[in-house]
């Protein structure tokens, strides 16, 4: 007796293939058959004709660890069909935590609105803490670099080798918790001043453990090559596999013609090398960054209490208006209107807005708004979030397309109806992987439906070692999606972004209805997928 019968379904099942009219089974936590099951027995049976059945998607590169807790039912993203996500990227998670690092880490809780107690040390002990929180969705973790450094208490400098042997600690211990590897975020603080070596030892130990290193790199403008040079470096040197996050050059921010050619063209020849390495992009034109990114590292040197001072003296902002340009450089240029401000408990009243609104309401100069905000932050102010309109449609559709790029979001899952509105304002909380169907398949024609679910499924899953997930596939984990292509919509837009993705009908999670008949069950499912 099958526990649940979809019938009749277009079945694309992950692997590329064409999609096929099909019956699929799942018992317990699994798929147990896939064909033609006419006259099996279920405990109840989804009649599917004209839908898309394909596996739950799988998004290599996600921050939904920063809203898990306030949101351990993944409403924005579970609704969209997505299973797994693999978390803890950019170098940020919540674990380990020092009594050094314990403010920085409550108060990037507080910004992302978690209220509940902050009890964890280990990452074995925050993971704990998660499965007795229990989420919607399956997870699968790297622990942050940046977060480390805060741990170790390395701030806007070298480490000592006794601050080198801490950090390796950390290192293995979330690996032995079940850690996928270590991530990055070299263009921000206090990451951004370990020097190749710091990082090198670090992945060795990962490299021990036969794990992963996915880095958001130190620069993609004017020095993304030397960035992705550094990158193979580091898996070669660690033993290790690797993705590097988001591979993507920003509109207008000095990168040389080709320079992502030549980055992906040195991607391509570390795997002919026999390094399995892969990149991810992002489905719109706007992505997150954060704002404090900009800043040069002597204003964050030694703590956020001495940044928020710094920043309030108007003789160090006179020289930050020349001193910013870095990470998302078209600030420096004076694109004010591309950026918006995605989070600031501080302000509730300007996020989403734009900076050329928020200077009128401010009624101050944009550096002014900007260094404003960031002073107001405290402790949070290495959390604060931006929006950017970064990309061309053109660099999009090549990324999308190249068969080396996985399709991610970079978002965090967000509901609606709490605070969490409040820093979630853009849609890429709440329909990124639906746009990619929606907009890149239905309106663009930019890649095949099929590869499109290929790379949001079974291609993460493959390379991150997800055994057992990521196809339609008998014996493979029941996390499934039924979608009416007809119906599929974002649901929300720039000028409306809190509402949820229309058209996901059924999404489960092994094999537990998350999503039944449109609405949430409110079941909590998911796993940690340990690294295997
Ligand atoms: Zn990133």
């Amino acid at each position: 007796m099958l526990d649940v019968l979809i019938r009749d379904a277009l079945v694309v099942d992950g692997s590329g293939a064409p999609g096929f009219r099909g019956d699929v089974g799942v018992e317990g936590d699994r798929i147990a058959a896939v064909g033609d099951l006419d006259g099996a027995a279920a405990r109840r049976t989804i009649e599917a004709a004209g839908r898309l059945l394909c596996p739950g998607f799988v998004d290599p590169h996600s921050h939904s660890d920063f809203t898990v807790l306030a949101n351990p039912t993944a409403e924005s993203t579970i609704r969209q069909g997505v299973t797994t996500e693999v978390v803890g990227n950019c170098g940020w998670t919540y674990a380990p935590v020092s009594p050094a690092s314990r403010p920085f880490v409550e108060a990037r809780l507080r910004t992302f609105t978690y209220r509940g107690p902050v009890e964890w040390e280990s990452f074995a002990d925050h993971l704990a803490f998660l499965s007795r929180v229990g989420h919607s969705q399956n997870l699968a973790w790297f622990v942050g670099h940046n977060t480390i450094r805060y741990a170790a208490g390395v701030l806007g400098r070298e480490a000592s080798e006794d601050e080198l042997r801490t950090m390796e600690r950390y290192v293995a211990e979330a690996m032995e918790a079940g850690a996928l590897g270590l991530s990055t975020g070299l263009e921000f603080d206090p990451g951004r001043a370990a020097p190749t070596e710091e990082i090198v030892r670090l992945n060795r130990v990962v490299g021990r453990y036969g794990g992963w290193y996915a880095s958001h790199v130190r620069n993609r403008d004017a020095e993304l090559q030397r960035s992705i040079d550094e990158f193979v470096e580091i898996v070669r040197a660690g033993g290790t596999r690797g993705q590097i996050s988001h591979l993507n050059v920003r509109h207008r921010t000095g990168a040389a013609p080709g320079a992502w050619e030549h980055a992906v063209a040195t991607m391509a020849r570390a795997r002919e090398e026999g390094l399995d390495v892969l990149a991810d992009t992002t489905p719109f034109r706007d992505g997150l960054g954060q704002m404090a990114g900009i800043l040069p590292p002597w204003v964050l040197a030694g703590g956020w209490r001495a940044a928020c001072r710094r920043l309030r003296d108007p003789h160090v902002r006179e020289r930050l208006r020349g001193d910013c340009d870095r990470y998302w450089r078209f600030i420096a240029r004076g694109d004010w209107h591309r950026i918006r401000l995605q989070a600031s408990p501080r302000h509730p009243g300007l996020e989403g807005r734009d900076f050329d609104e928020i200077a009128a309401l401010l009624g101050r100069d944009h550096w002014d708004a900007y260094f404003d905000i960031l002073a107001d932050a405290g402790p949070a102010i290495e959390s604060l979030l931006l929006v950017g309109e970064l990309f061309t449609d053109e660099h999009l559709a090549e990324m999308i397309s190249h068969p080396l790029f996985c399709l991610g979001v970079d978002g965090y899952t967000a509901s609606l109806g709490g605070e969490l509105d409040g820093v979630a304002g853009h849609p890429v909380c709440f329909a990124g992987h639906v746009h990619y169907l929606t907009h890149h398949v239905r309106e663009r024609g930019t890649v095949p439906l099929e590869e499109a679910i290929r790379k949001m499924t079974s291609m993460p899953a493959r390379h991150f070692g997800l055994a057992g997930r990521g196809e339609v596939r008998p014996g493979f984990a029941a996390d499934l999606v039924l979608i009416d292509l007809e119906r599929l919509d974002d649901g929300s837009t720039l000028e409306r972004p809190l509402a949820y993705a229309r058209g996901i009908d059924e999404v489960l999670v092994n094999g537990v209805p998350v999503v039944a008949g449109g609405a949430h069950t409110g079941a909590r499912p998911g796993r940690h997928l340990a690294r295997r």
